[in-house]
């Protein structure tokens, strides 16, 4: 039976040490779930238990694909009364592996991927294993758009509930930034809402802390009136000019223009001339979200940085943005490490290039994000994600797409370049940490926001259930 409530002191009793799998009666979950309960051996469990990130090689005692809210109800009681720690997952691209673990019951909310538009009132209901790719397709349908990521591929139930960082995070702020309310199944296995006028402490906590406060079924969004956008990429030469050039003036564009910008060797596609695939480029994708000519004027300035070596801006629907980043989407290894900035040293940005110039796979990059905008007009304590003043997201990422690939060589490289960013970082985004351990967990968020954020953790998971995450510790 579900209880429905609002009521903000849940009772807890859950017992901290967790149980062996082997004395669960997983098959007890199949009578009382309309999903399909997967446990090892079964045909399913080696495609169900992979992650976006081929690297994550957990086994877990048991998935359960939920299929509704009452499905999430019922495995976190079955959790609760079998003493079984839980993982949860949506869309699977954790980058620090957190939605699947060794022993563990995963409530799987992959199958829950529905989105319903609502073009009247310009608003979304989206299930949280809905992707930006399934989200984004049906609101152009109707002129109508989210800023959510730059991949496709990526769960809306992850990104949102880190913060949202996309294509047009300076013209209408993070993702979290639009949402309205949302649906969570709580660590007592309650029903409840969280947004402006129900939760708030709750509703402040989903934005930004990530999934430690309950499992999130439904999610509300406020969608911006976007249809086609001036989108494409400008490859220029990887040099300390361009790269400082585009720094500056990303930064203080109009807010309609946001950038995403890369330091990596230019792969083939049908507007790079054969001869230069494989070169070093600096590429920076932009996102125009307004009247295409003024867009024009605004892009000049990144074109004017130097002669480029080729480039594609055209008008197009805004989902196809996701068409740059579309080698994202297929399984892959990945290693990354990130930080905000607000500057960078010419020493920084040498080694940065240099870094780029012998990285040990294809996709092995410098990630510049120009942020401000939107993003920076809300105040630092609106939400749990709070670096809004942040002038720049930096990461070394290095993805590979081939699983027999050995991963250390990629490791060591983005380690190395991570060792010369890191100085000019403070602060991290959440949903771009690894495993990293709890000081890093505490860089994501501000001090005041953290003892926040704990409190919350406190009223609604005093005993850690969700724990699988970046994890915030129950205050007290
Ligand atoms: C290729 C790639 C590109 C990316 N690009 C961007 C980008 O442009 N902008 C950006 O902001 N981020 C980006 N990210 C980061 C991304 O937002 C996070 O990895 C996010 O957590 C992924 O969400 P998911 O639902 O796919 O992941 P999952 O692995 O399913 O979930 C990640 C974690 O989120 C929590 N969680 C997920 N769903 C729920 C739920 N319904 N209820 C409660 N907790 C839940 C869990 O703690 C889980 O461990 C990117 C990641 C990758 C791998």
């Amino acid at each position: 039976m579900l209880i429905h409530t609002t009521s903000e002191e849940p009772e807890m009793t859950i017992r901290p040490t967790f149980r062996p799998a082997s004395d669960v009666p997983f098959e007890a979950l199949r009578l009382v779930t309309g999903g399909e309960v997967i446990v090892p051996g079964d045909a399913g469990y080696e495609d169900a238990r992979r992650l976006q990130n081929f690297t994550f090689d957990r086994r877990p005692a048991a998935i359960v694909r939920a299929a509704s809210t009452d499905d999430v109800v019922e495995a976190v009681r079955f959790a609760r009364q079998y003493n079984v720690a839980v993982a949860v997952r949506s869309g699977g691209h954790s980058v620090a592996g957190q939605s699947v673990a060794d022993g563990a019951l995963v409530i799987d909310l992959s199958a829950m991927r529905a989105v319903t538009i609502d073009s009247r009132r310009r608003r979304a209901i989206v299930q949280p294993g809905a992707t930006s790719g399934d989200l984004a397709g049906p609101a152009h349908a109707y002129g109508l758009a989210l800023s959510t990521g730059d991949t496709a591929s990526v769960g809306i139930g992850g990104l949102t509930l880190g913060g949202g960082i996309g294509y047009m995070v300076r013209k209408y702020g993070l993702a979290i930034d639009n949402l309205l309310s949302a649906k969570l199944v709580t660590a007592d296995a309650r029903v409840v809402s969280a947004s402006p006028a129900e939760n708030r402490d709750l509703f402040w906590a989903i934005r930004g802390g990530g999934g430690n406060f309950g499992v999130v079924t439904e999610l509300e969004f406020q969608l911006a009136p976007v249809g086609a956008v001036l989108g494409g990429v400008l490859v220029l030469p990887a040099t300390r000019e361009v790269v400082r050039g585009y720094l500056e003036y990303a930064v203080q564009a109009p807010d309609e223009l946001t950038t995403i910008a890369e330091i990596s060797h230019i792969p083939p596609a049908p507007f790079i001339p054969e001869d230069r695939v494989g070169e070093l480029a600096f590429a920076v994708f932009v996102c125009y979200a307004g009247d295409p000519e003024e867009g024009e004027r605004a892009i000049a300035p990144l074109r004017a940085l130097a002669e480029p070596i080729a480039g594609f801006v055209d008008q197009m629907p805004y989902p196809g943005m996701f068409e740059f980043s579309e080698p994202a989407t297929h399984p892959h290894g990945g290693a990354i490490r990130s930080g905000f900035a607000d500057s960078f040293s010419d020493a920084e940005i040498d080694a940065a290039i240099e870094f780029g110039r012998v990285a040990t796979s294809p996709f092995g990059m410098v990630h510049f994000r120009a942020l401000g905008g939107a993003m920076a007009r809300l105040p630092a304590d609106a939400t749990a994600f709070a670096h809004r003043e942040r002038r720049y997201l930096v990461a070394a990422i290095s993805l590979w797409l081939d699983p027999a690939e050995d991963p250390a060589p990629h490791r060591r490289w983005m380690e190395g370049l991570w060792e010369r960013l890191r100085p000019a970082t403070s602060g991290v985004y959440s949903n771009f940490l690894e495993d990293e351990g709890h000081g890093r967990v505490l860089e994501a968020y501000p001090a005041g926001a953290y003892a926040r954020l704990a409190e919350v953790k406190r009223r609604y998971d005093p005993e850690n259930f969700f724990r699988f995450n970046q994890n915030i510790k129950p205050a007290g």
